[in-house]
């Protein structure tokens, strides 16, 4: 079963596992951001003003019913008014999340909209951003003004001075949507201290949407044999792994493990990453794919990768924060950091946003021993390995080197090591 499942759990039980989930991201202080529901019989679950988000309870979520009769042990957000009012004006939105996220709030104070054209899935799952003026939080004003930027159309709102508020069709979708907008914000940030951000044209973007593959044909009948569902284990655990450090958001990436021959397990497309489970991973099996199931829309890729390279037994194509301010600026990454980075990755090359798509040879004729990660410009970044741990460890060294390298710029420029230097590492632990 989903974690979150927002068919069958109480609206307190899925407030309560959201804003952990916000809390231990980092992306809202212990007393700042609150999260609504309005259920079928229109009552709004939502979070108590003034409670420490770190210790939340289902029992503090307070139940605001529709004749205005408040239920709970506290008092419901301050900020209710502009859930409210959002509820009133758009009947198709069914939760909302409001938070101080760091990007965000740079964003709100500089008075800019984050351009969500700097990764594909962004601007389909986040829409046009709306923009509310500064007014006095908790008020009747911010309400109205809130509740005007949604009547317009727009779903994700940057409120000036303040933070943001995204309403969804249910919890799932406006955390992924938050999560995403925030990702955005981050990646133009950390993009713009190293270089300058490229963006996405819509054609792109529609090129993007449109290339998904040429789906593989169904296998009539699927087993599931213990090294198989091994497998299984191991990639949701990785992924788990990834998106509670930070290294995969909701909305994008894949890991795939190989199985036997060219067969292997890849992840589904259109499921919450942090949320995948055993059975959502799929089979793909001499060409074909486990029915009923759609698989990653890079399967294409992770197939070729497998049939041509025999040492590569594991795949990890994903959205990581600093590595993506590589991604959006085109600049080159320089591993010759410390000798662990140079060693795990040797040479990360950029290739064209669209190398990814089916079809396209250049990230293949790319990879080898020697080029065991490549950065996909405004897409991702892409990691091959052995051992699906070992190419986890190799994607997070990069992204800890990327990180290095950002936080290094205010300092002054990068001192790499020398070609001996390098020349003594590679006969050291590579030859
Ligand atoms: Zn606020």
């Amino acid at each position: 079963m989903k974690k979150l499942d927002t068919k069958w759990m109480h609206p307190r039980d899925q407030i309560i596992m959201i804003i952990d989930k916000i809390y231990h991201s980092g992306l809202t202080t212990t007393s700042g951001g609150n999260i609504s529901i309005i259920d079928e019989s229109g009552d709004i679950w939502v979070t108590p003003s003034a409670i420490d988000k770190g210790s939340l309870r289902a029992s503090d979520i307070v139940c605001v019913r529709k004749d205005g009769t408040i239920e709970g042990r506290h008092k419901p957000s301050s900020e209710y008014p502009f859930h409210k009012a959002i509820y009133e004006i758009r009947p198709d939105i069914k939760a909302v999340v409001h938070a101080h996220p760091p990007a965000l709030v740079s964003f709100s104070i500089v008075r800019q909209i984050p351009n969500t054209n700097i990764i594909p899935q962004a601007k389909n799952i986040c829409g046009p951003i709306g923009y509310a003026e500064y007014k006095l939080p908790g008020s009747e004003e911010l309400g109205e003004i809130i509740a005007k930027e949604f009547e317009r159309g727009y779903n994700a709102v940057i409120m000036e001075n303040h933070g943001t508020v995204v309403g969804g069709t249910d919890l799932g979708d406006a955390f992924q949507r938050f999560e995403t907008l925030e990702f955005c914000g981050r990646t133009i940030i950390y993009g713009s201290s190293i270089g300058k951000p490229n963006y996405l044209t819509d054609e792109q973007i529609d090129e993007f949407e449109e290339q998904i593959p040429r789906l593989l044909p169904e296998m009539e009948k699927t087993e599931h044999p213990s090294d198989e569902r091994a497998i299984r284990e191991e990639i949701k655990k990785i992924v788990h792994r990834a998106s509670a450090q930070g290294l995969m958001i909701s909305s994008y990436g894949t890991v795939s493990v190989r199985w036997k021959g060219n067969d292997f397990l890849i992840t589904p497309t259109n499921v919450a990453r942090w949320d995948i489970q055993n059975e959502d991973i799929v089979q793909i099996k001499d060409g074909k794919r486990e029915a009923g199931k759609l698989p990653s829309r890079s399967t294409w890729l992770h197939q070729e990768i497998y049939k041509r390279f025999p040492h590569v037994n594991s795949i990890i194509l994903t959205q990581t924060p600093y590595l993506m301010a590589y991604s959006v600026s085109a600049e080159k990454l320089d591993v010759r950091t410390i000798p662990e980075s140079w060693i795990f990755l040797q040479d990360v090359p950029n290739v064209p946003f669209g190398s990814h798509f089916a079809g396209k040879e250049e990230i293949l004729n790319l990879l080898s021993k020697n080029t065991p990660a490549v950065i996909i410009d405004n897409d991702s970044v892409l990691v091959t390995g052995d051992k699906l741990l070992g190419t986890f460890d190799r994607l997070v060294d990069a992204e800890f080197s990327a990180k290095s390298l950002v936080l290094s710029v205010s300092l002054g420029d990068l001192k790499p090591i020398n070609d001996e230097q390098v020349e003594d590492l590679r006969k050291k632990f590579l030859s």
